[in-house]
């Protein structure tokens, strides 16, 4: 979520304001039950639209207002149905409703990737991106490589993971923000940082290697103060050390880590099971027994605990999301956060490429694509879904 006001349960959602349940749109308001959609608003169960209003249910639709089911109605029409529609929301009917559109959607056309205003980018959830190779939700970034949410002015970024606002250099790091350069092996190291090599939780600081939360600090190798002349000539040695010790190069190795497999957004981008992670070296964290009592304040997830969503059982709303969902004439979800989290990654493309032939009859051209060559929607390279889109 960048620059949006008053959003609930979206993810990737940017500039936008009075959203819910969206995953990934720009500049919107009051969009609902939605995904890939630009500068729309008031509208309900979008897909794939750009400067749409008073819309229901629509996919690929650009510039229009007053559809249904990308059908044309007059205003007083559109106004009936819409008021029906919202009552079975209001009445909590959602689920009815997502299949109807589920359905409606898998007929449609989709283009091999939702990659806008982009040149030479391949992955998916772009916009605004130059030479950004296999990235997967970015915007306004330029020459990356295996990017995941590169995003802000995000410049000459490879193998990151949340990399922006005007960040340059970054290898093999996560969550690097706010004026970063040359930032290697590092983990959320924001706020002007520059030449870091495996450091954590870093701020204003330039030349570290191996430190761990230092602010406005120069010249440190696991957090002690040298000078320039001393950190530039052991550095290299050390460096030299790690490569034959085979440390060097890579990222921080999973056995330190503080966390779980299945505690980490890994799992939501790379789901395991627990046997699959296990062989694979990581740590697995156990589900813990939870009793909760369902009353009062504290709702019942529909879930109840039996799926492997981290779901939380009960949980509470407090009044600002009472207010939201009143204002919205929502009614009150029946998933706990977790549950709804993952829902909502669900929706998502796999963060994987495939590479594919356009299925328009006649079209030779190919493509990499995040829909798997088994998936049931119809998929168009981007001449053939543009000659479509009306
Ligand atoms: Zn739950
Ligand atoms: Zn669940
Ligand atoms: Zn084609």
């Amino acid at each position: 979520m960048q620059l949006s006001k008053d959003c609930l349960d979206c993810a990737f959602v940017n500039g936008s304001e009075l959203c819910y349940e969206v995953f990934v749109a720009y500049n919107c308001y009051k969009l609902f039950f939605s995904k890939e959609c630009r500068d729309c608003t008031d509208s309900y169960f979008l897909q794939d639209c750009v400067g749409c209003s008073n819309c229901y249910g629509c996919v690929g639709l650009r510039n229009k207002n007053y559809h249904i089911f990308n059908q044309p109605y007059s205003k007083e029409e559109y106004s009936k149905i819409l008021a029906e529609k919202k009552e079975q929301i209001k009445e909590g009917d959602i689920e009815v409703l997502k299949k109807e559109f589920k359905e409606f959607a898998l007929k449609q056309i989709n283009k091999y990737a939702y990659i806008q205003k982009s040149v030479r980018s391949t992955g998916n959830y772009l916009l605004n991106t130059k030479n950004c190779v296999s990235c997967f939700h970015g915007d306004d970034a330029e020459n990356c490589k295996y990017g995941y949410h590169v995003w802000r002015n995000s410049k000459d970024n490879m193998d990151v993971c949340t990399a922006g606002r005007d960040v340059e250099l970054a290898y093999e790091s996560i969550n690097i923000g706010i004026k970063g350069y040359n930032i290697k092996f590092g983990i959320q190291n924001w706020n002007g940082n520059s030449d870091l090599t495996y450091c954590e939780g870093c701020s204003g600081s330039s030349n570290l290697f191996g430190c761990l939360a230092l602010n406005k600090k120069q010249y440190c190798i696991l957090n002690k103060q040298y000078s320039k002349e001393e950190y530039e000539a052991l550095v290299p040695k050390i460096i030299e050390h790690m490569k034959e010790t085979g440390e060097y190069g890579e990222f921080f190795p999973s056995k330190i880590s503080q966390f779980a497999y299945n505690e980490t957004v890994a799992q939501d981008h790379f789901p395991l099971s627990k046997e699959e992670a296990l062989s694979k070296g990581y740590v697995w964290k156990d589900e813990e027994e939870k009793n909760v009592t369902i009353g009062g304040d504290i709702f019942g997830c529909a879930h109840k605990g039996k799926c492997d969503d981290h779901c939380t059982v009960g949980f509470k709303i407090i009044q600002a999301e009472k207010d939201f969902y009143d204002k919205m004439g929502l009614p009150v979800p029946t998933l706990c956060p977790n549950c709804r989290h993952y829902e909502r990654l669900r929706q998502r493309n796999p963060l994987k490429l495939w590479h594919r032939k356009c299925m328009k009859l006649g079209c030779i051209n190919e493509f990499e694509t995040s829909y798997a060559p088994d998936r049931p929607e119809i998929i168009y390279c981007e001449q053939c879904y543009n000659n479509e889109v009306v």
